[in-house]
């Protein structure tokens, strides 16, 4: 194989290199991505689960405060019905008297049903704030685990695009112009040997008169199937 053609092998090496650890880094983001969603959605649950135990509290004392009015009811009642002077007053003010205290009944069967809704809520609170915190615990740990990946591989790169760069010393500039055109994102991997009289990435066969051209003299031919840098592998 022609020295260019050897030199320029290598730095294709470290570039496919390079660029597995760039898609490893582009991999971490979304992880973190998920679990703050997953956190967002916690939030959200415990949120409303305070809201529900709020609007029960006000129901609460929104009933304590009509209670108090149907116990004042029914002290004046009472003290109505100690005071009549005769029996169709009595008749009237017992029946008075009667409502109020069904009324308090009322009142009262409705906060028994109030302080029952209420445990399990503050339950709900309890629970969902439990787990938020799990999550936010558990973020934090993958936080700092991603940073120390984040913080390898950063290292890692920053040695091999300094590897990279002293071996690209060794590639003839235009041919090292040439390659750097043909690689992209889409395309990591950018030079292929011919394989018999066909481009090892796609099979085209390259016309007998480029072919002769390249053996020997380490030139290189751009494969017209898929756009590829070709080298005479013998
Ligand atoms: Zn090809």
């Amino acid at each position: 194989m022609h020295p260019d053609v050897a030199a320029l092998l290598a730095v294709q090496t470290d570039d496919i290199e390079i660029h597995g650890l760039e898609e490893r880094l582009a991999a971490l983001m979304p992880r973190l991505d998920t679990i703050v969603k997953e956190q967002e959605r916690a939030a959200a649950t415990l949120d409303r689960a305070r809201q529900a135990v709020d609007a029960e509290e006000r129901r609460q004392r929104e009933v304590r405060g009509r209670l108090d009015q149907y116990r004042q009811l029914e002290e004046r009642n009472q003290a109505q019905l100690n005071a009549v002077t005769s029996a169709r007053e009595a008749t009237a003010a017992t029946a008075q008297l009667d409502q109020a205290r069904k009324m308090i009944g009322e009142a009262q069967r409705e906060l028994d049903g109030i302080s029952h809704r209420l445990t399990d809520l503050r339950h709900a609170v309890t629970d969902s704030d439990h787990a938020l915190r799990d999550i936010e615990r558990a973020q934090k740990e993958l936080r700092a685990s991603l940073d120390a990946d984040r913080a390898t591989i950063e290292a890692q790169l920053a040695e091999l695009h300094k590897h990279r760069d002293e071996r690209a010393v060794s590639v003839p500039r235009s041919l090292l112009v040439r390659y750097d055109r043909i690689r992209s994102h889409k395309r990591v991997h950018a030079v292929f040997p011919l394989r018999g009289h066909s481009c090892a990435n796609c099979d085209t066969v390259l016309p007998l008169q480029r072919r002769s051209a390249m053996a020997g003299s380490g030139a290189t031919e751009v494969c017209e199937g898929c756009g590829v840098l070709l080298y005479a592998g013998e």
